[in-house]
């Protein structure tokens, strides 16, 4: 079981902004629920002092990178993360789209495998290749 380790820096504290480490933020405002909001002079980014849904904590990410590696499912994982499972389909899909593929080294040997799958229908035919250098 994953321990809840969801530190919260506040802003107020630090003085420092979370998106640019800058010094120049002020306090702007407060939102529905009387949280104080606070506006970055260097970046122009608006944030809070501290959130509460637990998905917008910095080591979110990380964490569903290894639970994936775990091999938990959707569901899974929100309930380990006490965050919706849309909320884990769309940053799963948005670390995806943030990969780098890898620079291949020419006149190396390599290994591949490949695997054929249909996405809904037989008509749509999808290729999984997996490398591996030696
Ligand atoms: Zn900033």
């Amino acid at each position: 079981m994953i321990e809840n380790h969801y530190r919260c820096v506040r802003v107020s504290d630090t003085g420092i902004c979370p998106f640019c480490y800058s010094g120049k933020i002020i306090r702007n405002g407060s939102t529905k629920t009387r949280k104080q909001q606070y506006i970055c002079k260097n970046c122009h980014k608006r944030f809070l002092d501290c959130y509460t849904y637990k998905a917008y904590h910095s080591n979110i990410n990380p964490l569903i990178i290894q639970l994936i590696k775990e091999g938990l499912g959707i569901r899974s994982m929100a309930r380990v993360l006490q965050i919706s499972a849309t909320t884990v389909l769309r940053r799963i899909k948005s670390i995806a789209e943030n990969i780098v593929p890898p620079v291949l080294p020419f006149g190396k040997i390599y290994e591949l495998d490949e695997m054929r799958f249909f996405i809904r229908k037989k008509s749509n035919p999808m290729w999984l290749f997996m490398l591996l250098i030696k």
